[in-house]
């Protein structure tokens, strides 16, 4: 399968904000947005973040920085729209709601991950099951009652004990509920909109592929 391969953090000073891919990095002096605050690229230094932008450029960056924070793409993305279009509600919201509910993202709000990227590694990897099943597929749309758990195999490994340890404590969102002494967590509803505290007007998407 397709995927991006060239540093994320060029995605970030293309939309001009952070996008947090990278984890803890994204905290730190480090983080690219903080040492080179302008795009990438051989004419960047020229650009600004806050040139004029006509309604299509907003709606157009509006869809790559929803896509790139949940590392979606293109096709796929479109996919999300058009089922997202088809279903009774607000199709921005709805749009929202499955990218959410995708396996990857649900592996990051429980805290198993410091970044999409690396939950979807962890995904692929085979070291979660849903409902008892190992499900290896980053884009799987978890639906409520689901219980997502990190496979027996994996239980034992550094990584999930030191992370167990390390989110004692740490919130997560109001439509999942976790455990973390059992590394498992529970899918308890649809993520309602301020359920998504990601910066993104999903209206300019609705607007970019209806026009
Ligand atoms: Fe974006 Fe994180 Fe890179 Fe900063 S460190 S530019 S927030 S991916």
């Amino acid at each position: 399968m397709a995927r991006y391969t060239d540093s994320v953090c060029k995605l970030c000073r293309r939309e001009g904000q952070k996008l947090f891919l990278k984890g803890e990095r994204c905290l730190s002096p480090k983080c690219a947005i903080e040492r080179r605050a302008f795009p990438p690229g051989m004419h960047g230094k020229k650009q600004t973040f806050r040139r004029k932008t006509s309604d299509y450029g907003l709606q157009l960056r509006e869809k790559q920085k929803a896509r790139r924070i949940y590392g979606v793409l293109e096709r796929q993305f479109r996919r999300y729209f058009e089922e997202a279009n088809r279903s009774s509600g607000m199709t921005g919201v709805n749009l929202l709601a499955m990218l959410e509910k995708r396996l990857d993202n649900v592996v990051y709000r429980l805290g198993f991950a410091d970044s999409r990227a690396q939950a979807r590694q962890l995904v692929r990897h085979g070291h979660f099951e849903v409902n008892g099943r190992k499900t290896d597929v980053p884009s799987f749309q978890v639906s409520v009652g689901d219980v997502i758990k990190v496979v027996e195999g994996a239980r034992s490994k550094t990584y999930f004990k030191d992370r167990t340890k390390l989110q004692q404590g740490a919130s997560v969102p109001a439509w999942l509920r976790t455990s973390r002494s059992e590394m498992k967590g529970e899918i308890l509803g649809t993520p309602a909109r301020e359920d998504i505290e990601i910066p993104l007007n999903e209206q300019l998407i609705v607007e970019y592929y209806n026009r």
